[in-house]
């Protein structure tokens, strides 16, 4: 190659650098361009609107519920309120505006304060009509006894169904009813409301102290009694569920997840082969003293005809694996529950701005972004 071939090679060299260059430019003028006009069209969505007090439990703006169903639920939760503290509110809108439902879910759970301050056992069920999505947003302190594949059973098993047949009504009162079962249950309200009974109130934290300096040595003991419990449940959990899942799940409080395929019966009303379960939810899971209990719905596709049956289910073997692995889940419970030592205050409702005797005073609870959501 000549010298002059080199230099012409050179220049074209970068002639093609150039071009390339203002290419890649105008490319990615382009795609910013692009994302400026998508991000105007986003613009035009609806702000928000996140509620800074509500009235009862129900957010209901648009008047999108039966009032007979926004009478129901208030009852129910203000009575599940006063027995378990926890506080669980509905959301029905049509729409997020320009927030996903997980974000308008957390701003508004922050924004009304639902749940106990120090227990953080609030839980927010929306359902935003026009978009088909629900979510259910807890906070830390409801998380344990509803776990984030509990409330995606509630959401795709009770919501999502009643929802695509547009029956808001029945959606927000099995979910509320199922939800309700669930907090009410003794030993989930047991835990619950563990920080508060667990704590003997007239101990002055300069007595706990003293107490604490006293039984270092039984800390220490209880330290490895701690730890051998860690690892003994860290067995159990990895090795035995692999064994025991099927058998456990069917007893898991929460509904029983949907049957892969529907069992048609002789409907009782019209007589048609239409009659099937559309909810079953197991209330209260069976232990080996106790049997458990559930409730079920049928109805018929063909009449609308609708039935609902409690039953009850055995009780739990006395030497099962199962049973064993619970009892270790309890003792150990019980022995973190002992050494917990959270203050309490006789009145904790006041955690909210004003002391409104309104029920829709919430206590200033902060999610702890726990939940789940769903779409149908
Ligand atoms: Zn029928």
């Amino acid at each position: 190659m000549t010298k002059q071939g080199k230099k012409n090679q050179k220049v074209k060299l970068k002639d093609v650098l150039e071009v390339t260059l203002w290419f890649g430019l105008a490319v990615i003028a382009i795609v910013i361009g692009i994302a400026c006009l998508s991000g105007g069209g986003e613009e035009e969505k609806v702000a928000a609107q996140i509620p800074a007090k509500i009235t009862g439990f129900v957010y209901d703006p648009e008047h999108q519920l039966a009032d007979t169903t926004v009478d129901k639920v208030n009852t129910r939760l203000r009575t599940l309120m006063h027995k378990t503290t926890a506080e669980v509110v509905v959301a029905v809108v049509s729409a997020t505006g320009n927030l996903t439902i997980e974000d308008w879910s957390q701003q508004t759970f922050e924004s009304l304060g639902i749940g106990k301050k120090d227990l953080d056992n609030g839980l927010l069920l929306v359902i935003a009509t026009d978009q088909h999505k629900a979510r259910i947003h807890t906070g830390y302190g409801v998380e344990g006894v509803l776990p984030d594949a509990t409330c995606s059973r509630i959401l795709h098993s009770l919501v999502n169904p009643q929802m695509a047949a547009e029956k808001f009504d029945v959606a927000v009162d099995s979910a509320t009813l199922v939800i309700d079962s669930i907090l009410t249950n003794p030993a989930n309200t047991a835990e619950i409301m563990s920080e508060y009974t667990s704590v003997p109130s007239a101990a002055s934290s300069l007595d706990r102290q003293n107490r604490k300096v006293a039984h270092k040595d039984e800390d220490v003991a209880a330290g490895y009694w701690t730890l051998g419990v860690i690892l003994l449940l860290i067995l159990l959990i990895v090795i035995v569920p692999k064994i025991y899942t099927p058998r456990r799940e069917r007893f898991k409080k929460g509904p029983k997840p949907p049957a892969k395929r529907i069992k048609y019966l002789k409907c009782p009303e019209c007589g048609r082969q239409k009659y099937h379960l559309t909810f079953d939810v197991v209330t209260k899971a069976p232990r080996y003293k106790q049997e458990g209990k559930g409730v079920r719905r049928y109805s018929c596709d063909a009449c609308g005809h609708s039935a609902q049956e409690n039953y009850t289910i055995g009780r739990l073997k006395k030497w099962s694996l199962d049973g064993i692995l619970s009892f270790i889940v309890f003792a150990a419970k019980m022995k973190s529950t002992g050494g917990n030592d959270a203050d309490t205050d006789d009145d904790n409702y006041s955690g909210g701005g004003s002391s409104s005797s309104s029920g829709g005073d919430f206590s200033g609870g902060s999610s702890g972004g726990g939940g789940a959501s769903s779409e149908w």
